[in-house]
C-alpha cells in the first residue's frame, strides 16, 4: 500500500518536471519584416504555414502585418555549450551544416558564441519541383550550395553532365536579362559569359561559366531550350555549370538565395 502511494506521487512528479521543462523552454520568436509572408517564415524554418498558423493561433494565416511576433516551436532549439562547433551540432540533429546557416542567418559556420541559441529544422529532402527540369543532360552535382572552404560560401550548385552533351537547357521559361554588372557580385566574381533569366516562377535563375551564349538579351526562352554550351570561362576548374537561383537581385544578401537542390531535386 504504502509502495503503491510512494509510486504514484513519483509519476505525478514526473508528470510535473515534464510540463515545467515544457513551459519554461523558449520558443524563438520572428519579427515580421514588411511584405513577409507566413509561408517566407515557414520555409526559413522548414516548418509548414499550416503549423504555424496553428502553433501562433492565427485567425487568418494571409494577414501578418510588420512587427508582428511569431513563434518557431522550441523543439528544436539548441543551446551552443562551450566546445561546441556547427558540424558536431549538425550532426548531432542530422541536417548539413546549410540548414543551419540558412535557418539562423549565419555568415560564418566558424561564429557561433556560447550560449547562442539555434534553431535546428528539419533537413530539407531534395525532392524536384516538378515545375523545374534539369539545365543538363544527366546531372551530377560536384560542389553544393551552401558554406564552403575556399571562398566561404557556394551561392549555387555546380553541375556537370555525365553524358556528352554540352547543352545547357532553361531549368524554366522565363526571358533573358542583363547580366551586366554581375560578374563582381558575391564571392563567385568571374562567373564568366553568363546568361541570367528572369524565370516566369518570379525567381533569377544564373547560368554561369558558358562556353558559348546562344540567347540574347530581352528574348523570351522556354523551359527546355537550349541557351547555351557548358564552359570554363571565369573563374571556374574544369568545365561545368554553375547553376545559381535568386529570389530577387538586390540588395546581395544570403536570404535572396534558393538552394537549387530543393527545386532541381538533386544533392
Ligand atoms: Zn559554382
Amino acid at each position: 500500500m504504502f509502495n503503491k502511494r510512494m509510486v504514484t506521487t513519483f509519476s505525478l512528479a514526473c508528470i510535473g518536471i515534464m510540463l515545467s521543462t515544457k513551459t519554461i523552454a523558449a520558443d524563438t520568436t520572428v519579427m515580421v519584416q514588411p511584405n513577409d509572408t507566413l509561408s517566407a517564415i515557414g520555409q526559413r524554418y522548414d516548418i509548414s504555414v499550416e503549423a504555424l498558423s496553428d502553433y501562433n493561433q492565427l485567425m487568418n494565416r494571409h494577414l501578418i502585418i510588420p512587427g508582428q511576433k511569431i513563434n518557431i516551436p522550441s523543439e528544436r532549439i539548441y543551446n551552443v555549450k562551450m566546445g561546441d562547433t556547427l558540424s558536431q551540432i549538425a550532426e548531432k540533429y542530422h541536417v548539413d551544416m546549410a540548414t543551419i546557416m540558412r535557418q539562423n542567418h549565419l555568415q560564418n559556420p566558424h561564429l557561433i558564441f556560447v550560449g547562442q541559441q539555434l534553431y535546428v529544422g528539419e533537413q530539407r529532402k531534395s525532392v524536384r519541383n516538378k515545375c523545374y527540369r534539369t539545365p543538363v543532360s544527366q546531372p551530377y552535382i560536384t560542389s553544393g550550395f551552401g558554406p564552403r572552404s575556399f571562398d566561404g560560401f557556394h551561392m549555387g550548385v555546380d553541375i556537370i553532365s555525365q553524358t556528352n552533351d554540352l547543352n545547357i537547357y532553361a531549368a524554366l521559361g522565363g526571358r533573358v536579362v542583363s547580366d551586366l554588372g554581375w560578374s563582381w557580385v558575391g564571392p563567385n566574381g568571374g562567373g564568366g559569359n553568363m546568361v541570367m533569366i528572369q524565370q516566369d516562377d518570379g525567381n533569377y535563375a544564373f547560368y554561369a561559366h558558358l562556353a558559348h551564349k546562344k540567347v540574347v538579351i530581352g528574348q523570351r526562352v522556354s523551359q527546355g531550350e537550349v541557351i547555351g554550351t557548358m564552359g570554363e570561362t571565369g573563374n571556374a576548374f574544369g568545365v561545368h555549370l554553375h547553376f545559381e537561383l535568386r529570389r530577387y537581385l538586390t540588395p546581395y544578401c544570403h536570404e535572396a538565395l534558393i538552394n537549387p537542390s530543393t527545386r532541381l531535386g538533386i544533392e
